[in-house]
């Protein structure tokens, strides 16, 4: 219970009276001229800790560690590889609780979802572990005069750079293929997140792998993330963030001729048509934006409903999103936490007023929730049209936005009409409609009559400005590896 959770978490934070140090070629280090910034709880908005707040020469540092132990790691047998891994994984298992605690309280997520993120980070490591003894793979293209042999090699020293929304989880999720394929890693971890990345490569090490594979700087984007895009001994940039910085990197990545894999922002639609299974729908609709805080790059943030049954679904909507319980994240029944910072919770709240004023209707929440820490009430928008703002920008809170239609071409017109395209979710019972609107649905990953469920096979990413790449399943390996052909004469 949070009692409980309070203690461990209190014992747990003994050790970040010491600074938060980058790990370099195997190393705890200082930032080179010692600076550092702080992170704060969310919650309360106490100290958690100092950590070092790196520049381009730590950034290097980092890099030529990388480079230095890319001949071993790259040659090392897939076989071993796939045994290293395998312990990472099962040492997140081992500390899954205090990675859970540790997260939520520096995120603010509701520790019931970062319990199973952790886990899910375990799993990221072991569906990459599997994989690797067949990352090389290639084929036989025998042509009259040529014995034809592709194989795969791994690209380099890779850098990664993630966010602070379920920040644990998803650097596994871009660090483990990329160890896999067999490249060497500078990880950049987002400066609102800094303490579960800190852990992550701490546990890494301790489960055997070696010196220089795994490399972390803490630090802003603006200086450490900046210097690594650019850095010339990187080869390729596994990026996960907002779509505007995704441009940035891109631009700042063109004179070293950066290969970019980007998983960017979402202001994913919801469509239920008044054929659908209306109860399921309606728990998908709120678990899609209400989970995670709504910080969730696949939310639902656009709930497009059909006008025949709209007035009963939006009632029944809003009594739900009152009920939802708001609270301390670290105790196991709240379902919405704060926000990750002021400002972003700022930001978010400053749709509230805007969104009035262009003429939708709050059905819920609103405002703020309670006078500490960076809490906003689940609100409901209703009465929304496509170009409003809460319509077309991705809010990253627990905002629902919902807009009427009444046609199957009005529906999609309005689900395409954004300039995002990361996943869009189906509901109807009508499976030909079904198969209609999710060929013209503008999306990375669609669901139809589900919610978000993840398996790990399949391609994840977004389209237009929601990404450039796919991950999971052998895609990711597309990314962190080099087709090479060899032609043998016969
Ligand atoms: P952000 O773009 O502000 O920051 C992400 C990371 O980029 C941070 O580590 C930051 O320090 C770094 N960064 C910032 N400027 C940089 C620069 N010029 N050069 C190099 N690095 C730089 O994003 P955020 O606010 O931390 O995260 C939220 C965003 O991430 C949302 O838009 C969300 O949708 C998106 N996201 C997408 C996915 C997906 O899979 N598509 C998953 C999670 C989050």
């Amino acid at each position: 219970d949070l009692d409980q959770n309070l203690a461990r978490l209190s014992e747990l934070l003994e050790r970040y009276r010491e600074p938060i140090l980058n790990r370099i070629g195997g190393e705890l280090v200082p930032a080179r001229d010692g600076a550092v910034f702080e992170t704060h709880s969310p919650t309360d908005e106490t100290l958690i800790a100092t950590v070092a707040k790196s520049g381009k020469a730590d950034v290097d540092a980092a890099a030529r560690a990388a480079k230095k132990a890319f001949p071993d790691w790259r040659d090392m047998g897939g076989a071993e590889r796939k045994k290293l891994l395998h312990a990472i994984a099962d040492a997140i298992v081992a500390r899954a609780e205090d990675i859970a605690l540790l997260e939520s309280w520096d995120t603010g997520q509701p520790i019931r979802f970062m319990a199973k993120a952790a886990l899910r980070g375990a799993e990221n490591f072991r569906f990459f572990a599997d994989r690797a003894p067949a990352a090389r793979d290639g084929q036989m293209l025998p042509s009259p005069t040529l014995m034809n042999v592709t194989t795969r090699v791994p690209i380099g020293p890779v850098g990664i750079i993630t966010p602070w929304n379920t920040p644990f989880m998803l650097s596994t999720w871009k660090i483990a293929p990329a160890l896999a394929a067999g490249c060497t890693v500078v990880h950049k971890p987002a400066e609102f997140s800094p303490v579960t990345a800190a852990l992550l490569v701490e546990i890494a090490e301790e489960a055997g792998l070696p010196p220089g594979v795994w490399n972390m700087v803490q630090g802003m984007g603006e200086d450490a993330g900046r210097a690594l895009t650019e850095h010339p001994d990187i080869k390729a940039i596994a990026f996960v963030g907002e779509s505007k910085t995704g441009s940035a990197i891109m631009a700042q990545g063109a004179a070293s001729l950066k290969r970019v894999h980007f998983e960017l922002g979402g202001k994913n639609p919801v469509i239920v048509f008044d054929d659908a299974d209306l109860d399921r729908a309606l728990d998908a609709a709120i678990f899609m934006i209400y989970s995670l805080n709504g910080e969730r790059c696949t939310s639902s943030s656009r709930l497009l409903v059909q006008d025949t049954i709209a007035d009963d679904f939006e009632t029944r909507l809003a009594e739900r999103v009152g009920r939802i319980k708001v609270g301390h994240p670290l105790d196991p029944s709240t379902e919405v936490g704060p926000l990750i910072h002021k400002v972003h919770a700022d930001k978010v709240l400053g749709y509230m007023g805007a969104a009035q004023a262009e003429g939708a209707v709050i059905a819920a929440g609103g405002a703020r929730h309670g006078d500490t820490g960076h809490f906003v009430q689940p609100t409901l928008f209703t009465r929304a049209s496509n170009d409003m703002a809460i319509a077309q920008e991705e809010i990253f809170g627990p905002v629902l936005t919902c807009i009427r239609f009444s046609t199957e071409d009005e529906a999609l017109s309005m689900a395409n009409d954004v300039a995002y395209g990361l996943t869009g979710y189906v509901w109807t019972n009508d499976l030909t409609r079904a198969m209609r609107v999710t060929e013209r649905l503008e999306a990375g990953m669609i669901w139809v009559n589900s919610e978000n469920v993840r398996h790990l096979p399949t391609p994840f990413g977004g389209v237009k400005a929601s990404g450039i790449g796919r991950d999971g399943g052998d895609w990711s390996f597309e990314f962190y590896m080099e087709q090479k052909h060899i032609g043998f004469a016969t």
